[in-house]
């Protein structure tokens, strides 16, 4: 498998969907939403992530920079996603992680299932908007003040279920310079 340039790249850590749909699901959605062609490519497995013995969760930062070097260099973005419970050290536990302005993020599914009849459309609704935010990020994007908006930060499922899957209109004006100013960079770098 060849990385195309400027591509997004979902590289699933170990089993993430039994089911199959989800990736395929979520590539055509990463796709609309950013204007980039999305491509599936494995890189770590479960067994390459350490599990922290005391609190039987994984560190989500070391595996970002790994990722950053592991990814095709022509690939725009890389953006991660596991099933095991992900945290950094000053939170309890983190629905993802990115490198703001940088090349990698990951998200973790663990938590996603929260709630009471969590059917397979919240699932995947709820990963959605995670994978948009986390890579958002990646984009430059900050936390954003307006519930609504898909780059606020939210601490429970329920602030996840309220927001949508959309920018706000500032939100949606700095993304656009943002790809802009990395595709031109990439293409003529600037002296
Ligand atoms: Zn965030
Ligand atoms: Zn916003």
């Amino acid at each position: 498998m060849s990385s195309g340039k400027h591509t997004l790249v979902i590289s699933p850590i170990g089993e993430v969907d039994s089911a199959g749909r989800l990736l395929e699901h979520l590539g055509v959605e990463l796709r609309e939403f950013f204007g980039h062609d999305t491509e599936v490519l494995p890189l770590l497995e479960e067994k390459d992530l350490w599990l922290d013995p005391l609190r039987n969760q994984v560190h989500s930062t070391p595996i970002l920079e790994r990722l950053s070097t592991l990814c095709p260099p022509e690939a725009l973005k890389i953006l991660a996603i596991t099933r095991v419970d992900l945290f950094i050290p000053i939170l309890t536990h983190v629905y993802g992680e990115a490198q703001l302005g940088g090349k990698a993020c990951i998200l973790s599914t663990y938590r996603l299932t929260d709630g009471l009849c969590v059917g397979p459309e919240t699932f995947h609704c709820r990963i959605v908007k995670e994978a948009v935010h986390e890579l958002g990020h990646t984009f430059n994007l900050r936390h954003c003040r307006d519930t609504t908006c898909v780059m606020h930060y939210c601490r429970s499922m329920k602030e996840v279920d309220r927001k949508s899957r959309a920018l706000c209109r500032y939100c949606a004006v700095l993304l656009e310079d943002e790809r802009k100013r990395l595709i031109r960079g990439t293409d003529h770098p600037r002296s």
